[in-house]
């Protein structure tokens, strides 16, 4: 009897899932397909849950797959790995970031910059295969089939639902740190104290630099300060913003609602640089803030796996990692709620034992 019918079989996995644009999650079954030769067949254990999971689920940015089952920071086991798999075995304790795939052929891919494959990557979850037809599902469920070449090696010493943030809020930071050029005694500004800022402001730390938090929120003041910050800013007060002219080397704004970038333009010194790593709506930007200066306003999408590797083991060894609020999956859509009013510090994470 031949093999391969068998090695094509799927297995039926509980997931949670969107089933139009909007909708709230509710339970629904997916196919995972058994691991063909250079696949590994992943029990999630964790999933964080990412404003882009809103995003996604919400069609915000028109290219949204339904049904839809999101998450795109999974920590897990591998339980069983394809016959010509090379790089894990059954028991490895695994990550899968934002993306399973990507061209392998191109400049952005041979540079290890698969983020900004030219074919497109292949997302975690609302993507196709590189088949182009074959729907990918997210982390909201119980197990995953993933090539090799795309999964991470989750270091010892870090609980394990505080890592799986850092495979996108972490390495969205950790990448656009690193290529900017950030370093010790740097003065670095950080917008918006959320799931992605609270991971700048422990990783900038980390690096030496001096880091100063931006809010709204007085009362963030103080857990500014415990996550690493050195200092604290109240925009409330519209003094700060010309008090601070011309103070930071960098600004890192992972706002993701729409906002005015050109106070906090103003905030930077000569030849300093304000980084995007939200996608807000559009919002205009005043030229003579970048020209008078000679200021740069930049973006920075996630990571390749190579430097996602990098993040990871600089996280064990520096001792960073998310703050985190477990939950069960059931109230997944209450979390969405409430990230939606900022309420979360500073990212939730799926128990994915509570999904059956
Ligand atoms: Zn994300
Ligand atoms: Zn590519």
């Amino acid at each position: 009897m031949s093999t391969n019918v068998e090695s094509k079989a799927s297995l039926k996995t509980p997931a949670y899932a969107a089933q139009s644009a909007k909708s709230p999650l509710a339970p629904f079954t997916i196919e995972r397909r058994k691991p063909q030769s250079h696949e590994v067949l992943i029990d999630i254990l964790y999933c964080g849950v990412c404003h882009s999971d809103i995003h996604m689920i919400g069609n915000d940015l028109g290219i949204s797959i339904f049904p839809m089952v999101p998450g795109h920071e999974i920590v897990g086991r591998v339980v069983e790995v394809g016959n010509h798999v090379s790089k894990w075995k059954k028991g490895d304790i695994v990550g899968v970031g934002c993306f399973v795939d990507s061209c392998r052929q191109c400049k952005a891919c041979h540079a290890g910059e698969e983020q900004y494959c030219e074919k497109g990557m292949t997302l975690t979850f609302s993507g196709y295969e590189r088949d182009g037809k074959t729907p990918t599902y997210g982390g909201y469920s119980t197990r995953i089939t993933v090539d090799e070449n795309y999964v991470l090696r989750i270091p010892e010493g870090i609980p394990l639902e505080r890592v799986a943030p850092l495979l996108c809020a972490g390495i969205t930071n950790y990448s656009s740190l690193k290529h900017f050029g950030v370093k010790a005694g740097d003065k670095v500004a950080v917008v918006g104290l959320g799931g992605v800022g609270h991971m700048t402001v422990k990783l900038a730390h980390a690096l030496g630099a001096h880091v100063t938090v931006l809010s709204h929120s007085p009362n963030k003041r103080d857990d500014a300060l415990r996550l690493g910050a050195d200092d604290f800013i109240a925009t409330k007060d519209e003094s700060a913003f010309k008090d601070n002219a011309g103070r930071f080397d960098f600004v890192f704004d992972a706002v993701s609602a729409q906002h005015d970038y050109n106070a906090y333009l103003n905030l930077l010194k000569r030849d300093g640089t304000m980084v995007l790593l939200g996608l807000p709506d559009p919002s205009p930007v005043a030229a003579a803030l970048l020209v008078f200066q000679r200021r740069k306003l930049a973006g920075s999408l996630i990571g390749g796996i190579r430097e996602t590797q990098e993040m990871l083991d600089f996280c064990a060894e520096h001792g960073v990692a998310a703050d985190v609020e477990v939950i069960p999956i059931d109230k997944v859509n209450e979390a969405f709620e409430r990230m939606l009013k900022g309420d979360v510090r500073y990212r939730f994470v799926i128990d994915m034992a509570s999904l059956k």
